[in-house]
């Protein structure tokens, strides 16, 4: 049998008893970092056998883990923090169980995304969970352009150095006014909970720089406002009036009105030539 086991995501306090007693008495424990769970299971005295299992090996060492519970053994998994299978390995061995009719039960414990969720403050009746974007490229911005049409709380994960990158493409994809919350560290001693829109956020992390591990929850209201009762052109002369250099005009306007940067800035060029 597979047990899912739920371990902590910053407190070790969070860890069930329930979870503790499986993993005292499962024949193996599969994890994603042995040295990582080595620590776990020495916090709270558990011997248990552990057995590699992550995302670079799992083809290989999912149908070991099958047979072995063919053959009797109960077999726990355990990712780095929180639930496995929610941005773990978990998912795989769970369908590989499933077609060979192995019983798998879960041991719930707690997951960063509704963590944040409940801490939020937005909508909790529907959300959608978008785990981490791709890192970069056009598939990035195809993912945040699909945002837009959501109708729920997102729930993002996100690496504390690419925050600053997420906000200004949040921007520039219409976001600026929208709430959000920016909730770090959740559970541990310096737990934050950031709320106000996507633009006052920008500004907090400008003077004190993002750290630690974070989880986004942005409020979303279908496809976003595209602000143009506000005339780009007018508002591009206004700025330019005042003095600010092209590129900031840019991404003063397309906050506003929630067009490309790109574009406002080839736009603001044409003008102002
Ligand atoms: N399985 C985990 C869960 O149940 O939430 C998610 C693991 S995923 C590899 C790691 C990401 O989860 C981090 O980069 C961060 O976005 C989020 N995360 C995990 N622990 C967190 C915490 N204590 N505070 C804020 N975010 C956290």
């Amino acid at each position: 049998m597979l047990y899912l086991v739920g371990t902590p995501i910053g407190n070790m306090g969070d860890m069930s008893s329930r979870g503790i007693e499986i993993l005292s008495s499962v024949d193996v424990i599969a994890c994603e970092d042995t040295r990582r769970t080595g620590l776990l299971l020495q916090h709270f005295g558990i011997e248990g056998k552990l057995f590699s299992y992550h995302e670079h090996n799992k083809a290989a060492k999912g149908p070991v883990l099958v047979n072995m519970m063919k053959e009797g053994a109960d077999v726990a998994l355990v990712s780095d923090a929180g639930m496995p299978s929610i941005n773990d390995p978990g998912e795989d061995l769970v369908k590989l169980c499933i077609e060979n009719e192995l019983e798998v039960t879960a041991v719930p414990g707690p997951v960063a995304a509704i963590t944040a969720l409940v801490l939020s403050g937005l909508d909790t009746t529907k959300f959608h969970y978008e785990g981490f974007l791709p890192s970069a490229g056009s598939d990035r911005r195809k993912r945040i352009e699909a945002l837009k049409a959501f109708n729920e709380t997102v729930i993002i994960y996100e690496a504390p150095h690419r925050l600053m990158k997420l906000i200004d493409e949040l921007m520039e994809a219409g976001f600026a006014q929208n709430k959000a919350a920016f909730c770090r560290e959740l559970t541990k001693k310096y737990e934050e909970v950031l709320r106000g829109s996507v633009e006052e956020a920008k500004k907090h992390f400008e003077q004190i720089p993002p750290k630690g591990e974070f989880v986004i929850c942005l409020e979303c209201k279908g496809e976003v406002e595209k602000k143009e009762v506000v005339d780009p052109d007018e508002l591009i002369k206004e700025l330019a009036s005042q003095g600010l250099p092209t590129k900031k005009i840019a991404s003063e306007v397309a906050a506003v009105t929630g067009l490309s940067k790109k574009e406002l800035y080839e736009r603001a060029l044409r003008l102002l030539k």
